[in-house]
């Protein structure tokens, strides 16, 4: 186990620009964005809480082209690699999903893969929990365990830094002298920290009385004909907020548009919420009420992903809750499906 003082920290995102673009959490307000490192003027935030964008929003662009000119190349190829600085665990989980639809199930997007391969994961333990996060109710604990190339764990002074992947430790290798062997105590001091925010977690928890996933099973195929769709979709205004926030939702759109003389294809992430999302050619719409879209983003996210990828497609990350302008919330809607009403 190594340790990286704040100073250091510093030096190695410095030298990392020469291979990567880096990006950071900057705080603004109460929430924390992803800026480019060059670019950060204000509050670097390693530690705190998940930033206010999915991590997915690195791995498949809001929007981007695919195709020009029908040609079999990918463009963006010669696009530099990213290095994500501060990644939280609840995104990480967000991987298992996205890693399902675009690398190991039956297609491989060629897009999402190069930006597994190329990128780099730097991640960081939280440090305390907002009103929202319920990570611990989904199995996750609130510091990254898997899928990170270094992971850090804010102490005194600086950083536990762990390596999670041959990446990483050669990482780690290379800037040799801007680590050194982590003090006594550092491990014990790192699993206080990690108790604390863990028992941050499951006050919210509490608080809101949020369902454990022990409870998940069979709870929608219960609830399929309940009441409940009808009475949580009436204040939805089918903005898409709570899938295009979420870091295991993942559909997309594919549209043709022409380029000055040339046509081009591009690929934009889409909403299971919106009316037309699943309508087909002939006009024909099998989910054409709010409610069937909204039992359908709760069926996909708590009755499929299990089935297919053993996996919920919720990490507890609390996005959807803050986004939704219709105050819908994943806690409450999960306790009245487990409940008896
Ligand atoms: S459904 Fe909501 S709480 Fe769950 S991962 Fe998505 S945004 Fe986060
Ligand atoms: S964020 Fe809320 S209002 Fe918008 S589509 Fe989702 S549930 Fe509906």
């Amino acid at each position: 186990m190594k340790f990286i003082s704040k100073a250091n920290i510093f030096k190695l995102l410095d030298a990392l620009k020469s291979d990567y673009d880096v990006y950071v959490p900057v705080k603004k307000g109460e929430q924390r964005f992803y800026k480019k490192y060059d670019e950060a003027t204000g509050d670097i935030t390693i530690g705190e809480v998940r930033a206010f964008e999915p991590l997915k929003a690195f791995f498949s662009l809001a929007r981007e082209v695919v195709a020009k000119g029908f040609k079999p190349d990918v463009p963006g190829a010669d696009r530099k690699p990213f290095a994500i600085v501060g990644v939280k665990a609840c995104d990480l989980k967000g991987f298992k999903i996205q890693d399902h639809v675009f690398k190991n199930h039956d297609y491989k997007d060629p897009f999402y893969i190069k930006n597994r391969e190329q990128n780099l994961i730097i991640t960081s333990d939280c440090t305390c929990a907002i009103e929202t996060c319920f990570c611990t109710a989904l199995g996750i604990k609130p510091y990254p365990q898997e899928d990170f190339d270094i992971n850090l764990s804010e102490t005194t002074g600086g950083f536990v830094a762990e390596a999670g992947s041959e990446k990483g430790r050669a990482l780690v290798k290379k800037h040799a002298s801007l680590f050194q062997e982590a003090r006594k105590g550092c491990e014990e001091d790192r699993a206080d920290r990690r108790e604390a925010v863990i028992k941050d977690v499951e006050k919210n928890i509490k608080e809101n009385s949020v369902p454990s996933q022990d409870l998940y099973k069979g709870m929608i195929e219960k609830k399929f004909e309940s009441d409940i769709w009808e009475d949580e979709a009436k204040t939805c205004v089918e903005c898409g907020a709570c899938n295009t926030i979420c870091p295991t939702c993942h559909c997309f759109l594919l549209y043709d548009q022409k380029d000055k003389d040339k046509m081009e294809r591009l690929r934009m992430w889409d909403s299971c919420m919106i009316k037309d999302f699943a309508r087909v050619a002939g006009g024909a719409n099998p989910r054409a009420k709010l409610q069937q879209r909204l039992r359908n983003r709760f069926e996909k996210k708590f009755d499929y992903f299990p089935k297919v990828a053993e996996t919920y497609a919720c990490t507890g990350c609390g996005r959807c809750i803050s986004a939704c302008p219709a105050k819908i919330d994943i806690r409450k809607v999960l306790k009245r499906l487990v409940g008896n009403a």
